[in-house]
């Protein structure tokens, strides 16, 4: 029988997102902004989600977000997290404008989450990776 795995997978590097992994690292979460229409986006991709535009350019996020909507996994999808259960999964988006899924870490009970609460950025190192995670605004 094989051991689970317990170690986090890496995130995939490829020529597109690299500077978003090492922004992160850096302490700074970048985005993507269109030079055409203005649009931001993330994940990192090509071409602009809007109008298709080839012409971009990365962006840091000033920090400030706001919590769309989040659910909490009493299941572990992977071996490793496990030992964290239960945590919360969330939409957040970034008062630029992109929205990502991450986490919403230091709260002591999910209940006290709320649609729309103002977040804020924190960058936390997960397995060698510095990863985006944001926490309320008290
Ligand atoms: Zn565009």
């Amino acid at each position: 029988m094989q051991a689970a795995e317990t170690t986090i997978p890496a995130p995939q590097r490829d020529a597109l997102n690299t500077s978003y992994w090492e922004g992160l690292a850096q302490g700074s979460l970048s985005f993507q902004r269109c030079s055409a229409c203005g649009h931001a986006w993330l994940p990192a991709r090509g071409e602009c989600p809007a109008c298709l535009g080839d012409q971009w350019a990365w962006e840091n996020a000033g920090g400030g977000a706001q919590l769309i909507s989040w659910v909490v996994y009493h299941v572990a999808f992977h071996p490793a997290f496990a030992n964290r259960l239960p945590y919360n999964v969330a939409v957040v988006e970034l008062d630029e404008g992109p929205r990502l899924i991450s986490n919403v870490v230091r709260v002591a009970d999910a209940q006290t989450l709320k649609i729309d609460q103002r977040l804020k950025l924190v960058i936390e190192d997960e397995g060698g990776t510095a990863v985006p995670r944001f926490t309320p605004v008290r």
